[in-house]
C-alpha cells in the first residue's frame, strides 16, 4: 500500500490540484494537512486523491500532526479500496514551501515517502514536493495537469 518514491518525478491532476488548494485555503490561518493518494495503480506517481485529516497539533498555526483517529480511518479505506498511498501534504500559511525542522521530527516522514508543502506566503499558492532518503530533504519535480489534459470519460 505505501509505495518507495524513490524520488521519482510525480504529477497531480488538475481535480486533486484543485482539492488540495481548496482544503488547505478552508483550514487558514491553521496550516491543513492529509494524505496524497492514486487510485491508479497502473500509474502510482499520478496523485489523483486528496484525503484530508484533520489537524489535530496544540500548535496548529506553525505545525501539524493528523489526527489519530483520521488517520486510522484513511489506512482502512485505503486498503479497502486498494488505493496507493504516495504520500503527504500540509500547508505553511505564512512560510514559504520549504520544510521548517518540526516537519523534519514529524512521525509521517517515512523513507521514499512524498511530502509536498503547499505554501499561502506568496498571492498565489505554491506548491513544492521533497523526499527524506536521510537526513536531507530532497526536492521532487512535480508537474501539474492543466485541466484540458483531465478530461475523463466517466
Ligand atoms: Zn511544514
Amino acid at each position: 500500500m505505501m509505495r518507495t518514491n524513490d524520488g521519482l518525478p510525480i504529477q497531480l491532476t488538475a481535480n486533486a490540484h484543485e482539492q488540495l488548494i481548496a482544503h488547505c485555503r478552508s483550514t487558514l490561518p491553521n496550516e491543513g494537512c492529509g494524505l496524497l493518494i492514486s487510485t491508479n495503480l497502473d500509474t502510482p506517481t499520478m496523485i489523483d486523491t486528496i484525503h484530508p485529516i484533520a489537524n489535530a497539533h496544540p500548535h496548529p498555526l506553525s505545525s501539524f500532526s493528523f489526527d489519530p483517529a483520521g488517520w486510522i480511518s484513511a489506512l482502512y479505506r485505503l486498503q479497502r479500496n486498494n488505493q496507493q498511498l504516495v504520500g503527504y501534504y500540509h500547508s505553511h500559511p505564512r512560510s514559504l514551501p520549504i520544510p521548517s525542522s518540526s516537519d523534519s521530527l514529524g512521525t509521517m516522514s517515512q523513507a521514499g515517502a512524498i511530502t509536498l508543502i503547499v505554501s499561502f506566503s506568496t498571492s498565489q499558492p505554491n506548491m513544492r514536493a521533497y523526499w527524506k532518503p536521510s537526513d536531507e530533504w530532497l526536492p521532487v519535480a512535480l508537474t501539474i495537469e492543466s485541466s484540458s489534459d483531465n478530461q475523463k470519460a466517466d
